[in-house]
């Protein structure tokens, strides 16, 4: 229990977490650590998570059907997809999760920025506002002021119904902000990074476009644009979303708890590959820092081998890979 509550604390390594004062959220009269919450959304800023969130919700569910009736999909449009899947998952799960959040691993100046613009390009918020909410969720996990348990309304059917759905995307549309100052002071500090953060926006519509324009030129027609769009834009954000909110609901839910810890996380085989590595979600609870989360024999991670091969090239130094006797001390 201590070595897991050290280990939480390390990863959210800013937040040197009090605990106690969860779900507080008031200001305080007297020196102590910054509220847990700041500030609500603006209704534009509301508008836009509807947006984000919504469209490519439908147009996700809507693929297959437009796929079977007018075949409105070529070689080409599931090509871009894949890539442009691998790019912003990567960006994600390497850059936005395991370096910035968590910091597995220390990286060149120029792959730093190039992880933030392709976490960036998966549309799942600016770099700092992802970090933000993740490292909340590691300080009160499945606990008061955790952003998106699924145990926070209780046990019975209807409440884990809720839960699951609170936990999958309705936490989204909570318009209270989590406190910056608080939670990604390193990251506010950073000047190249801010960078980036501040231009989330473009990368969004970056995102959006490029695949239209690249169904343009291959085809030579608006309607190559408006596959691309459809698939490569807005059909493989929606899988993505899917993919990465399911961390936050089934693998809190479903799945083996090999390891110790202080939540309900758990590792759910079935979405290894798409989440390169991310659902194995026990043991990276169970030890946050760490590089690789599928540790055990025949564990896929994607995200891991692809932070050895930053290592290989000389772009990633000190990661922080398992060792056997660290295991051996996390097994439940
Ligand atoms: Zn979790
Ligand atoms: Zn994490």
């Amino acid at each position: 229990m201590d070595s897991t509550t050290a280990a939480d604390t390390a990863a959210a390594s800013t937040t040197t977490a009090n605990t106690a004062t969860a779900g507080t959220g008031a200001g305080a009269t007297t020196p102590g650590p910054e509220p847990v919450l700041d500030g609500t959304r603006t209704p534009l800023q509301q508008a836009l998570i509807y947006v984000f969130v919504l469209v490519p919700m439908v147009a996700f569910v809507a693929a297959i059907p437009v796929a079977w009736t007018w075949g409105a999909v070529h070689w080409h449009d599931l090509g871009m997809m894949a890539g442009f899947y691998v790019v912003g998952c990567l960006g994600i799960t390497v850059g936005y999760h395991r370096y910035f959040t968590h910091k597995s691993f220390k990286a060149r100046p120029w792959l730093r920025v190039a992880l933030a613009i392709s976490g960036s390009l998966a549309i799942q918020g600016s770099v700092v506002n992802w970090v933000a909410h993740h490292r909340r969720h590691h300080a009160f996990s499945d606990r008061e002021g955790d952003p998106h348990s699924p145990w926070l309304f209780g046990t019975s059917p209807v409440a884990v119904a809720r839960g699951f759905v609170h936990a999958h995307f309705g936490w989204l549309f909570d318009r209270r902000e989590t406190n910056h100052r608080r939670f990604v002071p390193d990251l506010l500090a950073d000047r190249t990074i801010m960078r980036v953060d501040r231009n989330f926006g473009w990368l969004v519509l970056l995102s959006l476009a490029l695949p239209a324009v690249i169904g343009a030129l291959v085809t030579q027609s608006w309607v190559g644009a408006a596959t691309g769009f459809f698939w490569a834009g807005l059909v493989r954000m929606g899988a993505l979303h899917h993919v990465t909110w399911s961390i936050n609901s089934v693998c809190h839910m479903i799945g083996r708890q090999p390891f110790t810890s202080r939540d309900r996380s758990r590792n759910f085989w079935p979405l290894a590959v798409l989440s390169m590595g991310e659902s194995w979600h026990n043991l990276h609870h169970a030890d946050p820092t760490c590089a690789r989360h599928g540790v055990l024999r025949g564990q896929v991670d994607i995200s891991a081998r692809t932070i050895w091969l930053f290592e290989r090239f000389g772009w990633a130094h000190d990661v922080r890979w398992p060792t056997p006797a660290r295991l051996a001390k996390l097994r439940s």
